[in-house]
């Protein structure tokens, strides 16, 4: 028989909750969470589950397998100790104050405790309606749960720091959706994700006990958070959460970095969407850029303003960084905090940057005079025409491998092109080339540099059009596309031949097919 899960009760002790136990929309003041149950689905089917994942939660093959833990993971059943909360939390949603908008749609289950003593909380997404759906349905779309479930997976093995995936079920019931809020609402299979990370807590989570006055309870959330994630920091005090404030700053920073270092776009990075913990958090309509366009967004809804793009994704981290910083001054006490986040965040960020770009580029030793201005006309050459950014920096390695840089652009890097290649355009990167070798290959071992070079730079990534192929698969009832692509996100470095289909160049039919490059938020 399996061990018994242990639950702990950390958020729920810790911190305040609604005596209303109903799922009524409502205003809720001076609590972090509301009590509430998963709304029973009628025929749930296990689609897939991360392996890896049980693996680290202590759930084995035969626990997973078992249509009681399918249950439990559409919302029908509880294991003993579960007692499931939504979290209230506000925020900034596209620039403007949201007010309170908390878990919609999502319902932790439980904090389940690990081998090595650590927690994790178990949230499904997509379990029905809690007091804070504002009067949505609670539910999920078959086609943005899966995305979730991988994306989430495919960060992880990359290592870009993120909420995990546990499980992805079919509920068997259809859910209404208007995929283009243009009047054509349709019936789509629904889908829960089982969501893990250590908190879900997010910058939304202090703003709203700040926009209702209450610094009783951003103290207590504040303190919360400190002793049970930064114990490091200190016990609470002015300068413990000044050192908190600084803390999530810096790795917000870091965040972004790698983002732009893979070049994942979160598409709604509204301050609801930002964990405390620097994770990534809540999979809508991001996407992956296919050619190095600072200006493109998945978000439809972004698609004139575009806020979120690409290129925008470290300055609005730091505007978000800075609404979180209001939301604490009445524990911080002191406005000149902001302004040192700045600072620090910009400091942090661009060092970051220089870093991983630094990186991905094979700059070895000791960072040089001429390498910002190396990177930066990578960049500018690189966002000049359409062109691969996987794929580029993957064949950038192959050239370091090569004996001596050739006197015309590589055929490997011509490849990476979506269209051809000026002549001017030709000319310059070759001469970009001829820099970049001489500071990071002469005098090498061109083996070695390209090995450094393609332990940072991933071959797969999980490319728009690929996850919907497994989607519109997976709605046909076909589940070996998305089996296919939980193995080849186990291996972004290293992706053996067999996945070469999935690592290619984004195909003609996908430009402009929504789901590839307009991703709805209606999920
Ligand atoms: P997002 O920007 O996708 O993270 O969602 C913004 C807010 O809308 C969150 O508070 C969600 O919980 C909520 N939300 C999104 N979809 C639904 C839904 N179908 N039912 C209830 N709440 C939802
Ligand atoms: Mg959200």
């Amino acid at each position: 028989m399996a061990s018994p899960l242990t639950f702990r009760r950390r958020f729920l002790e810790q911190l305040p909750g609604d005596p209303r136990t109903d799922n009524t929309t409502r205003l809720v003041r001076g609590a972090c969470w509301s009590r509430v149950l998963p709304t029973p689905v009628p025929a749930p089917r296990l689609l897939a589950w991360s392996r890896p994942l049980a693996q680290e939660l202590g759930l084995d093959e035969p626990r997973m397998q078992d249509a009681a833990t399918t249950q439990v993971l559409a919302g029908n059943n509880l294991w003993p100790g579960m007692d499931p909360y939504a979290a209230n939390y506000g925020g900034h949603q596209f620039g403007h104050w949201a007010g309170q908008l908390g878990d919609g749609r999502a319902i932790v289950l439980g904090e389940l405790e690990r081998r090595d003593g650590t927690s994790v909380e178990l949230q499904l997404k997509g379990a029905g309606p809690p007091h804070s759906s504002r009067r949505a349905d609670g539910r999920a779309v078959l086609r943005s749960s899966l995305r979730e479930f991988l994306c989430s997976e495919a960060m992880h093995h990359l290592g870009v720091p993120t909420t995990r995936a546990l499980s992805l079920v079919a509920t068997g019931e259809g859910v209404v959706r208007d995929m283009f809020y243009d009047g054509n609402p349709r019936a789509e299979p629904g889908a829960i994700v089982c969501r893990v990370a250590p908190s879900f807590l997010r910058f939304g989570s202090f703003e709203l006990p700040c926009s209702h006055g209450d610094v009783a309870l951003l103290r207590r959330l504040a303190d919360h958070v400190l002793t049970t994630f930064f114990p490091e920091l200190g016990a609470p005090s002015a300068d413990a959460y000044a050192r908190l404030y600084q803390d999530i700053t810096m790795r917000t920073a870091e965040l972004v970095a790698h983002w732009q270092a893979v070049g994942f776009v979160h598409g709604v990075m509204n301050t609801d969407n930002m964990s405390l913990l620097s994770l990534t958090i809540d999979y809508g309509p991001y996407g992956w850029i296919d050619d190095f366009d600072f200006g493109w967004t998945p978000n439809t809804t972004d698609a004139g303003m575009r806020r979120y793009a690409f290129g925008n994704q470290p300055s609005i981290a730091l505007w978000n960084v800075l609404r979180l910083g209001e939301a604490m001054l009445p524990l911080l006490g002191d406005e000149s905090l902001l302004d040192a986040a700045a600072a620090s965040f910009q400091h942090t960020y661009a060092a970051a940057e220089v870093r991983r770009y630094g990186a991905k580029i094979g700059l070895a030793g000791e960072r040089q005079a001429g390498d910002e201005a190396l990177l930066r006309d990578l960049v500018l050459w690189l966002s000049a025409q359409a062109i691969d950014m996987t794929l580029f920096f993957r064949a950038l390695a192959d050239v370091a491998r090569l004996d001596r840089l050739p006197a015309a652009l590589p055929a490997g890097l011509r490849a990476t092109f979506y269209g051809p290649v000026p002549a001017a355009h030709e000319v310059a990167g070759q001469a970009w080339l001829a820099r970049w070798w001489q500071r990071a290959r002469e005098g090498r071992d061109g083996g070695r540099v390209a090995a450094a070079m393609d332990a940072v730079n991933p071959r797969f990534v999980l490319r728009n059009w690929v996850a919907q192929l497994a989607i519109e698969a997976a709605e046909l009832g076909d589940l070996a596309p998305l089996q296919r692509l939980q193995r080849a996100l186990e291996r972004p470095f290293d992706t053996p031949a067999e996945f070469d289909d999935l690592v290619q160049k984004r195909p003609d039919w996908a430009r402009h097919k929504p789901g590839c490059s307009a991703l709805s938020c209606s999920s």
